[in-house]
């Protein structure tokens, strides 16, 4: 068996998080290293390590993790079109993923730049 990812351990409650929303196939918790006021990560319970490996029958986690995060910017208050919000997701070294199990990004709270550095 392969060590637990960084984010297992938050879901089993052996690293600490500030957990905002939980469910069957989901955790979101605040980013330890917020780049916007409001820096949320989605993750499935399921470890997916990133999108790039991603299969068919994940259909139903991702389209959640989408739903899951627009249901936290929305409670927060940005669900206008002027109070915005963006969902990243990075993928391997070139798209900056720093760890190895797929999360969406949820970023609020500021004018975000595009394009992206
Ligand atoms: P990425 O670079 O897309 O793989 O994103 C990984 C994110 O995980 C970064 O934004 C980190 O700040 C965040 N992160 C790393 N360790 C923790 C932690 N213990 N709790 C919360 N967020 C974390």
């Amino acid at each position: 068996m392969s060590e637990p990812t960084l984010f297992e351990r938050i879901i089993s409650r052996e690293i600490p998080a500030d957990i905002l929303h939980e469910d069957d196939l989901s955790i979101a918790f605040n980013d330890i290293n917020p780049q916007a006021p409001h820096h949320i990560l989605v993750i499935p319970k399921k470890v997916i390590p990133r999108i790039g490996e991603a299969h068919d029958d994940d259909r139903k986690t991702l389209g959640h993790l989408l739903l899951v995060a627009r249901k936290l910017a929305q409670d927060l208050g940005f669900s206008s079109t002027d109070q915005g919000f963006r969902l990243v997701i990075n993928n391997g070294n070139d798209g900056g993923e720093s760890v190895p199990h797929l999360h969406v990004h949820l970023l609020a709270g500021r004018q975000l730049k595009w394009p992206p550095g």
